[in-house]
């Protein structure tokens, strides 16, 4: 389940998915997972491309059905289609198709072959990269889940024309991310506003960017890590909002909460703090948040990724460089107090 995915990018390639496919796949039938919004402008594109038996199980949009119930759904679906081991699933949608049916994959017949084709600027650039697949429960978000690798990852740039600008922005603050923790050169970028007319590349940038710090530490103990700048204290903006905040504002609050908070400290000067959070705001992106010091430390102290009562903060040192802080977790209000949050 560590092995590593075969990546494509280009632009219309979702028009010659099946031949690509073809090359890494022999399946005998192939099994869509797509949502309510993706189906109907892009399932009948991909299917028809096939020769052999397709069948698909349209899920409704939303994080809301990211539940047990919805892959469950899925299993009797695959049961149904006659799908075994050998055949192929596909993910056809964002971030929670993918992980809902990378899920089922990894666990349907305990593990059947998966290609993701994500349609939203964070599947691209994120979710569909790097084998984290799972589910919500009521307790809270991606509580279960699996590491499971698709082997091949197709990604078309030109589906992005059909995404709200609110949704390609959310995709924004994991780009902007990738600026900041490692690409520099792609920070520039962003900055001179060069990321529409060469959106293959910059997505490019950003998935090498992931599968590097992946391939370094595939199950998410040390240097991966890195990739969660933003997220501690965004996880926990999104926890308050009773996610009604998106993931990706979520992040851009984080990442601001915590440049503040590097500046004040003298971990990263003021001048790469006024750099990151202008990129925000370039890109439609909020830096702020009414939720209060307790409130956010509360989230982010029940964050399931608090181990052995410290936190490991992602924090910028400079544009393209953070380093970890493991901080205890009592120190997380005077850390949030340092972001700017009263
Ligand atoms: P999403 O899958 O809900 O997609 C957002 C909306 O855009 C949905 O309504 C969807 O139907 C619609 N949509 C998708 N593609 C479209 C297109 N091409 N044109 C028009 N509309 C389109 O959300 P998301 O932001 O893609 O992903 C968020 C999810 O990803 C969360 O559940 C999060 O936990 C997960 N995630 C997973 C990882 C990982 O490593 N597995 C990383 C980050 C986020």
């Amino acid at each position: 389940t560590n092995g590593v995915s075969e990546i494509h990018i280009e632009s219309g390639l979702l028009a010659r998915a099946a031949s690509v496919i073809g090359e890494t796949f022999s399946p005998s039938r192939i099994h869509i997972v797509s949502d309510s919004t993706v189906a109907p402008l892009y399932l009948e594109q991909l299917e028809q491309q096939f020769t052999l038996p397709v069948t698909h199980t349209v899920i409704p949009a939303g994080e809301e059905h990211k539940r047990l119930s919805t892959v469950e759904g899925i299993y009797h679906d695959l049961l149904a289609s006659g799908m075994t081991r050998k055949d192929l699933i596909i993910a056809l949608g964002g971030g929670v198709v993918g992980d809902i049916t990378g899920f089922a994959a990894a666990t349907f017949l305990r593990g059947v072959s998966l290609c993701q084709i994500p349609t939203t600027l964070l599947a691209q650039v994120d979710s569909s990269v790097g084998g984290k697949t799972g589910v919500d429960l009521p307790e809270g978000k991606n509580l279960v889940g699996a590491f499971y690798q698709p082997r091949l990852v197709l990604i078309d740039p030109n589906v992005l024309a059909s995404l709200p600008d609110s949704t390609f922005a959310d995709g924004m603050a994991e780009v902007i991310k990738y600026g900041c923790i490692a690409d520099a050169a792609l920070f520039d970028k962003l900055e001179q506003g060069q990321v529409i007319d060469h959106l293959e590349e910059t997505i490019c940038r950003c998935v090498l960017c992931k599968k590097h710090f992946v391939e370094e530490d595939t199950n998410d103990k040390g240097r991966r890590m890195i990739l969660n700048f933003g997220h501690t204290f965004g996880h926990a903006v999104e926890a308050c909002s009773g996610y009604t905040v998106p993931h990706g504002c979520g992040v851009a609050i984080g990442m601001a909460i915590i440049a503040r908070a590097a500046a004040r400290r003298g971990i990263c000067t003021d001048d790469t703090c006024a750099q990151i959070l202008a990129l925000l705001r370039q890109y439609g992106l909020p830096t702020e948040t009414d939720f209060c010091r307790d409130a956010l430390a509360d989230a982010a102290r029940a964050d399931k990724k608090i181990a052995g009562g410290a936190l490991h903060l992602i924090v910028p040192e400079r544009i393209g460089c953070c380093r970890i802080e493991t901080v205890p977790a009592a120190d997380i209000p005077a850390w949030l107090a340092d972001g700017g949050i009263v």
